[in-house]
């Protein structure tokens, strides 16, 4: 299916792995240009060449999407680099299991800025170049932990609140065609839940198994397909909402998650 994305500008916070990464890289494969942001270069720039390689145009630009003037800088340089802006993915974020009565506040309060006023200031600095077009989609990665609870206190919060702020965002920028959406993964294989230290160690730690011991249990227990998603299954819901053939989505939020939410949300 021709996405019909050929020479738009895309532009995706957290892009130098996991889900950010693999959207950016469909989106390069329908023809997008692309500018993303990370805090660590080295894997900026590695990201950068791989999606190059598609045979696009990219611009890598480190910030901390916590730093309002990160997020200005990145959206100006991507704004001088390519003269439009046309899709904005939200993707920039983290989590971890969390225990109420100890989660410092400090923490939750981070997590918010990165998650949260991270994503509504990256949205507010793209309006004004989507209305000069008339047109803009804008795609927020929440999580299905924003539709029911999973373990991630401050997280399942601050999700469930992304979605509440993409309809609110989508009601209000409808009659500049901008369209909003957010897309809801269910357990994804990245960085996030492999990684040492990261979610499939803390559920063994919990469980007394390997980390990934513990991704599988959790799988065969939650996921009705019985396995956790690949960053792909996320980033082909990214460039289909991103793309025409969405032209009469916005304010919704979309499960890709193996069967695991079971309520009508
Ligand atoms: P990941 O750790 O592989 O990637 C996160 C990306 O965000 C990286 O590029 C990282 O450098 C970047 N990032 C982190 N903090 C940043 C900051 N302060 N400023 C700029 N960039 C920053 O994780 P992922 O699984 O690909 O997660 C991507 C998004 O998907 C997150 O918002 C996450 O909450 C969401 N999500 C993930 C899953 C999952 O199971 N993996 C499920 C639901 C939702």
């Amino acid at each position: 299916m021709d996405l019909g994305l050929k020479g738009k500008v895309t532009l995706v916070t957290g892009g130098s792995r996991g889900i950010g990464k693999a959207s950016a890289l469909a989106l390069a494969e329908e023809g997008c240009n692309v500018a993303i942001c990370a805090r660590g270069k080295e894997a900026l720039d590695e990201a950068a060449e791989e999606i190059g390689a598609k045979g696009v145009e990219v611009l890598a630009v480190q910030a901390d999407v916590t730093k309002p003037e990160d997020i200005e800088n990145f959206v100006a340089r991507a704004a001088e680099k390519f003269g439009r802006i046309d899709i904005l993915v939200n993707n920039a974020g983290t989590g971890r299991l969390s225990d109420l009565m100890e989660l410092p506040e400090e923490e939750f309060r981070y997590n918010m800025d990165l998650m949260l006023f991270g994503l509504i200031r990256c949205s507010k600095e793209v309006v004004p170049h989507m209305r000069k077009q008339g047109r803009g989609r804008i795609v927020n990665i929440s999580s299905i932990f924003g539709k029911q609870p999973g373990g991630l206190v401050d997280y399942d919060s601050i999700k469930a609140a992304v979605i509440m702020f993409t309809k609110d965002l989508a009601n209000y920028l409808a009659k500049d065609n901008i369209l909003v959406n957010a897309v809801c993964p269910g357990p994804i294989r990245t960085f996030l839940w492999e990684a040492p230290g990261q979610l499939g160690d803390q559920l063994g730690g919990m469980l007394g198994m390997s980390g990934q011991e513990a991704i599988t249990w959790f799988a065969e227990q939650n996921i009705p397909l019985g396995h956790h998603g690949d960053p792909e299954d996320i980033a082909n819901m990214v460039a289909f909402l991103a793309s025409e053939k969405a032209k009469f989505i916005t304010g919704q939020a979309i499960n890709v998650d193996g069967g695991m939410v079971k309520v009508c949300v």
